[in-house]
């Protein structure tokens, strides 16, 4: 593997200042100041940061899975977490909406692009930085935390199978679980977890097919295809995303009894992508809101998927884990600093004031216009209009809204307004 570089200096945004007296379980053996459990985009960069800045950290990933993920990210995440060019399959420059009459409308990005990875070497890839910047890696399970005599947690977990199966415990001071939606250490650690609310995602990865063979029109290598139709989801989206030779067609819904499977073969026969070769099918659940509470107020954090952290509408995840291992490193630095258990919320605090009010308004979004195959006509519609387009890619590249074009949020307002009340047909 090369050599990665985890160095300063590179735009990555914040990082921890060192760890006073370099970190005060270091290379004690079956003693850490951090175990995260997850090596996914959140575990791994929590775990870059906290041990990038001298604090001992055991990162616990299980291994045999490749994250189902249509892989898209936007240039935010690109600088602030350093992802090199290497990792990027494919570079996005315009998405199409189709509406339910099958009508399209284009959305150029305009100035960059959107990135795109395939999971199967990105998450690799950030493990293997978070142990260039000196975090122990060990492909295991989790099993559970106990805590003899009320004192610091001790963390089990396995390695290995069947006749090499082994059981491990450690000490750790706190654990983040950065375990994915379903997350082990949510479930069984922070109140509330078991309520999370969540659609389940499924996609099939396949290979394009040559242009002029059946298929080899669909995927075009430049452009995200998002189709608005309750066919293919009654209450969130599908997509055909390239990845390279390869590209991830998929869909969401949390309405039970629709079936996903026959979505997405429904939505390959429709675009002529049925006969492409399939490599992988793979589900998994999308959380929808981000949860109440992150932390047990104790010695348990939760960072990403596992505390809930998508964005509504758009599903978009890997930005929002990588900030919430970053934003759980800094309030692990503070907890392990101060010993104060009240320093872990600072990681949900920080993160809501960032993005809760976008969350937000992408939840109405969800919850306004993902209803009918009317509403969604003209969802679609409103696509057309530049205002519209040119706020989208501003926030979803830039993570931020553009509070120098107040006029342009006013006009967007009473557009989707007009929208809404059929006041303009689509
Ligand atoms: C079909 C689909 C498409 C998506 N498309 C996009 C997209 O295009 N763009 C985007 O931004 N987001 C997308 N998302 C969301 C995105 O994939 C997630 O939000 C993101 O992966 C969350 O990162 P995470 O590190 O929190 O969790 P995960 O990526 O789920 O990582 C969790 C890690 O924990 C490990 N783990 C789990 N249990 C244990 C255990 N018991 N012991 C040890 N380790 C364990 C797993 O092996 C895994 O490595 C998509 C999701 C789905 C399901």
């Amino acid at each position: 593997m090369t050599r990665l570089d985890v160095a300063g200096g590179d735009g990555r945004g914040t990082r921890l200042p060192p760890a006073e007296g370099g970190g005060s379980a270091r290379g004690a053996g079956d003693a850490y100041d951090v175990v995260i459990v997850g090596g996914g985009p959140a575990g791994a960069t929590a775990a870059t940061d906290l041990a990038g800045a001298g604090h001992s950290v055991l990162l616990l990933d299980k291994p045999g899975r490749i994250k189902p993920c249509g892989g898209a990210i936007p240039p935010r995440l690109i600088r602030d977490f350093a992802i090199p060019d290497s990792l990027l399959v494919a570079k996005i420059r315009s998405a199409r909406m189709i509406a339910p009459s099958g009508k399209a409308v284009d959305m150029p990005v305009g100035e960059g692009f959107v990135g795109m990875v395939d999971r199967a070497q990105f998450d690799p890839w950030l493990r293997a930085r978070a142990e260039e910047a000196g975090a122990d890696l060990r492909e295991a399970a989790y099993e559970g935390i106990t805590r003899p005599d009320d004192g610091p947690p001790l963390v089990h977990f396995t390695t290995g199978k069947g006749e090499s199966l082994a059981r491990h415990t450690v000490r750790a001071r706190l654990v983040i679980g950065a375990d994915g939606a379903c997350s082990p250490v949510g479930r069984a650690e922070v109140p509330g977890h078991h309520r999370m609310k969540q659609v389940f995602a499924y996609h099939e990865i396949v290979r394009v097919p040559d242009r002029g063979a059946p298929g080899g029109e669909a995927v075009e290598a430049t452009r995200c295809d998002v189709y608005y139709q309750g066919r293919h989801s009654p209450d969130f989206y599908a997509w055909i995303f390239p990845h390279g030779d390869t590209a991830s067609i998929g869909t969401g819904s949390a309405k039970k009894g629709f079936s996903l499977r026959s979505s997405i073969r429904a939505l390959r026969v429709a675009t002529g992508l049925d006969g492409a070769e399939t490599l992988r099918r793979e589900g998994a659940p999308l959380p929808l809101k981000p949860l109440k509470r992150w932390d047990n107020g104790r010695d348990v954090l939760l960072a990403g998927d596992a505390a809930g952290v998508v964005a509504p509408a758009s599903g978009e995840g890997i930005y929002y884990a990588m900030l919430g291992g970053r934003l759980s490193a800094e309030a692990a630095a503070t907890f392990l600093k101060t010993g104060e258990p009240r320093a872990l919320a600072q990681a949900r605090r920080r993160f809501m004031k960032l993005h809760g009010r976008v969350f937000w308004i992408l939840g109405m979004m969800q919850w306004v216009w993902y209803r009918s195959d009317g509403l969604r006509e003209r969802f679609v519609s409103i696509c057309r209009d530049k205002d519209v387009q040119q706020l989208t890619w501003d926030s979803y590249m830039n993570k931020e809204l553009v509070r120098s074009k107040p006029a342009a949020h006013a006009r967007i307002f009473f557009k989707d307004l007009a929208h809404l009340f059929r006041w303009v047909s689509p």
